[in-house]
């Protein structure tokens, strides 16, 4: 079988996407329910720890500035805890 050879086309992979498609990528709260942008990221084991519901599947979580709030309120209540712990 013989393939014809291709014009010199540009590259499909290089095509460039329509503006229409070519949305910005705004990162969103990955707590359930939530639809903030995020504006921090975490380790989805310490978002979990602190007691945010997000998929057992992230590995790392985006965080709204109020859930990263209650993230750092979390982890300093932890702190505080092992502190009085001792
Ligand atoms: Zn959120």
């Amino acid at each position: 079988m013989i393939f014809k050879k291709k014009k010199d086309e540009p590259e499909p992979e290089e095509e460039p996407e329509p503006a229409a498609l070519k949305k910005e990528k705004v990162k969103t709260c990955d707590v359930s329910g939530c639809s903030e942008p995020s504006v921090r990221t975490v380790s989805g084991e310490k978002a979990r720890g602190a007691g945010l519901s997000v998929s057992k599947n992230l590995r790392k979580v985006h965080l709204c500035k109020k859930h990263y709030k209650e993230y750092k309120k979390a982890t300093k209540k932890d702190r505080e805890l092992e502190r009085l712990g001792w």
